[in-house]
């Protein structure tokens, strides 16, 4: 049984989402990547919202027919939407992060205004962190948010890169320093912004190699003024907010590297069981034997860990508690799918990088961003091994 951690109740609930995509996500799948059509996306955004399924995270407010819902659910989604069409997951993921600090952290009137259209699907959100000298190095960032007395409002000034759904996005939320007397760790603040604030504005946005679809960008905020209001939590609780946030978005990803991942071993079994080389089926020869047995263990190990982490999230551990544990499904999850999507087209030979003979060669340039976005291999790596040695201070 490869989904050890799951109950009953979490295979039906997988059973029933992957019905729903298969209807809503996988006749438009096409149209995302060739096309990169964002109407197709935005369709199954909002199906997905009328169903309820953009709630999952969020137990007060989920209505649906899952007893306890949770962030096993969560990344049950994400790994389904992923394995049919992973720009599509990113841009789900990228609006459940957004709506993530917007539920624990905003005011019910920002709430009411902001999170209840992204979980209703009518709405889109992206988070602002990484500028252009700032990437794993999050607490270096430049961002300014200042308070202005006079007006009582937050005015930010600063420039974000690779942000997902830039351009699209309904609201953002940005981080910034707001106190720059003090470590960013206390000086730091987050603000939402909605996209009709003037002085937002969206220089380019990126051509990537894969995830065709998604738009990523970048974003300029020059003199921007948000009400008092729009603070999430305290002034200089914005390093927190965005820490509290990483156990879970990383978690989200252990979904989408596995769906990834699965998606690329079903081709490659499929060509290998079926694909004639040397009078015998290619899956008869050994060293095709040896890539589908180290693709198999990999994707249990990798299923394993990130369930693991999301029942352990469940049963509310966060924080510290669930570092390692979230960075090792993180890690492994998106390095498999590297790793799958690899020896998939070397399985398919010519096949495998040619458009014409299926989504080998997709899923190949899609994967490679897995092991980047949410946080480096390398950040990640650090983590479990931080929490391994509590007594060596590591060497960043
Ligand atoms: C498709 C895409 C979507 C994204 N979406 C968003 C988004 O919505 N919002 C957002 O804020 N950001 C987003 N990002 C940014 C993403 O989080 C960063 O790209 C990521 O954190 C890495 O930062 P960087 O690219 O600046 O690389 P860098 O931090 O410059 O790192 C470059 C390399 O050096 C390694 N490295 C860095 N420091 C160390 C060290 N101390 N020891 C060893 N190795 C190290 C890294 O692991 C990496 O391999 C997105 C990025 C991409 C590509």
């Amino acid at each position: 049984m490869r989904d050890f951690f799951l109950t009953d109740e979490d295979r039906a609930f997988r059973a029933e989402i992957r019905d729903f995509l298969g209807r809503e996500l996988a006749p438009r799948a096409d149209k995302i990547e060739r096309d990169e059509d964002w109407e197709a996306v935005k369709q199954v955004v909002r199906a997905l919202g009328e169903a309820g399924y953009m709630k999952l995270m969020f137990r007060d407010l989920y209505d649906g027919p899952l007893g306890q819902p949770g962030l096993t659910h969560a990344t049950i989604l994400s790994e389904e939407a992923a394995y049919l069409n992973y720009a599509f997951e990113t841009t789900i993921a990228t609006a459940l992060s957004c709506a993530y600090p917007l539920h624990s952290k905003a005011t019910s009137a920002i709430r009411e205004r902001y999170l209840t259209p992204i979980l209703e699907g009518t709405a889109i959100g992206s988070i602002c962190m990484t500028e252009p000298d700032v990437g794993s190095d999050s607490a270096a960032m430049k961002t300014r948010i200042r308070f202005d007395e006079k007006t009582r409002e937050w005015v930010i000034d600063g420039f974000k890169r690779y942000i997902s759904n830039a351009t699209k996005s309904d609201v953002y939320i940005v981080w910034g320093i707001s106190d720059p007397d003090v470590a960013p760790q206390k000086g730091m603040s987050a603000v939402a912004v909605p996209a009709d604030t003037p002085g937002l504005s969206f220089p380019r946005t990126y051509d990537f190699m894969g995830r065709r679809g998604c738009v990523v960008g970048e974003v300029t905020l020059e003199g921007v003024r948000v009400p008092e209001e729009n603070l999430l939590g305290a002034p200089g609780q914005g390093f927190r907010i965005m820490l509290g946030a990483f156990n879970f978005e990383r978690v989200i990803l252990g979904g989408s590297g596995l769906g990834v991942a699965r998606s690329a071993f079903d081709i490659a079994k499929a060509h290998a069981e079926t694909r004639t080389a040397f009078g015998q089926k290619l899956g008869q020869k050994q060293l095709i034997w040896d890539m589908v047995a180290e693709m198999s263990w990999r994707i249990d190990a990798a299923e394993l860990l990130t369930y693991r982490a999301a029942k352990m999230y469940d049963a509310g551990m966060d924080g510290k508690e669930l570092m390692r544990e979230a960075a090792q499904a993180k890690l492994v999850s998106t390095e498999t799918a590297v790793f799958c999507s690899d020896r998939t087209v070397q399985i398919m030979g010519g096949d495998g990088i040619t458009r014409q003979f299926g989504r080998a060669e997709q899923i190949y340039r899609d994967a490679r961003a897995l092991p980047i976005v949410g946080g480096t291999s390398e950040m990640a790596k650090y983590l479990i091994a931080a929490r391994e040695m509590p007594s060596v201070k590591p060497n960043l």
